[in-house]
């Protein structure tokens, strides 16, 4: 079954990792960049998901040429890490804005098209640190945190209607986010079970499965991915 999915950051990182995972299993696979364009072989939207005439021209043309999305997979973030005291109150918004309200946005701007089909997925990108907490990420933590009641939200609403809505929490995951990272932060992938940092493919394969008709009675479940490192939450 080939389906129509749209990953939202998906011209680099963990969104083009779930992007090719997608296309390789043979969806029609949309992604979202803000002006890098699209990579090789996937079908590219410009898109800022802070601003919500930008997302629903996204939509408009992912749906005339891939039919509505079927499969949405928020996944575009930003961090801004600073302490708590530093910490301006614009820092804070610029992050909600872009992590948790546009999730909002792009949840809303799909919903539609999937209530008219009464077939859906929504995945939501959260991160282990949404429910540990992270020095330094007061904004992203809050952000990340936000994401569960968004899905649970959704789920509760759109459940009976054949739609999901599930949250990813990737750990540390290798990619040009975390390659700016302080070395303290790095040196704590000794603590993880797994001794490692872990692929962008690892967390791919969590989402297409939660878009599969296997997790078809998994409905606003938080999934880690993360070796092990926020066992307990
Ligand atoms: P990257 O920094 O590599 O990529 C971030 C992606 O989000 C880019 O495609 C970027 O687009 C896009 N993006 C950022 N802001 C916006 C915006 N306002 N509108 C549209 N697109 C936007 O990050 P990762 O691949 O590492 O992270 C992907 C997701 O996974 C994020 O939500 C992140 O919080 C989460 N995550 C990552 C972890 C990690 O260890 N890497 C751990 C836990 C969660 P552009 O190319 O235009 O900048």
């Amino acid at each position: 079954m080939s389906r129509s999915v749209l990953v939202t950051g998906g011209n680099r990182g963990i969104g083009l990792a779930i992007a090719r995972a997608f296309a390789e299993q043979g969806d029609k696979v949309a992604i979202t960049h803000r002006g890098s364009g699209a990579p090789e072989g996937l079908f590219g939207v410009q898109c800022d998901v802070t601003d919500a005439a930008q997302v629903d021209r996204a939509f408009s043309e992912v749906e005339a040429q891939h039919g509505p999305v079927e499969v949405l997979v928020s996944n575009a973030g930003i961090v801004d890490d600073v302490l708590l005291l530093r910490m301006s109150e614009e820092s804070f918004t610029k992050v909600v804005d872009a992590n948790l309200t546009g999730a909002y946005r792009v949840a809303k701007r799909a919903a539609s098209g999937m209530l008219k089909k009464r077939w859906g997925r929504m995945i939501f990108i959260s991160s282990v640190v949404g429910l540990s907490g992270q020095a330094g990420q007061v904004n992203y933590a809050a952000s990340k945190a936000g994401l569960v009641g968004v899905a649970r939200s959704i789920a509760r609403e759109l459940g009976s209607r054949n739609i999901t809505a599930n949250v990813i929490s990737p750990g540390f995951i290798e990619t040009d986010m975390t390659a700016h990272l302080a070395e303290s932060l790095k040196e704590q992938l000794v603590t993880v079970p797994a001794r490692r940092a872990g692929k962008t493919e690892e967390v791919a394969a969590a989402v297409t499965w939660l878009a599969s008709d296997g997790a078809s009675y998994v409905n606003g479940a938080v999934l880690p991915v993360d070796g092990g490192m926020g066992m307990g939450h």
